[in-house]
């Protein structure tokens, strides 16, 4: 899978073979591989707050999310 910031390395498990991310070698960006369970998806589409063109900070949260 190439990398979606760099272009030109291609996602690789991270040395630590952590699951939950993949990492680019060249740049260093990760990809999270988490998919939401059924009952953690809702957190997910609280939308973002702006305020004078920032996002406010908001507190969310999810037993188990
Ligand atoms: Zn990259």
């Amino acid at each position: 899978m190439e990398c979606l910031n760099c272009h030109v390395g291609f996602m690789r498990r991270p040395a630590n073979g952590h699951p939950a991310y993949m990492e680019c070698p060249d740049c260093g960006a990760i990809e999270l591989t988490y998919m939401p369970q059924d009952y953690q998806e809702g957190i997910h589409e609280v939308p973002y707050r702006y305020t004078d063109g920032e996002i406010d900070t908001q507190i969310v949260g999810a037993f188990g999310g």
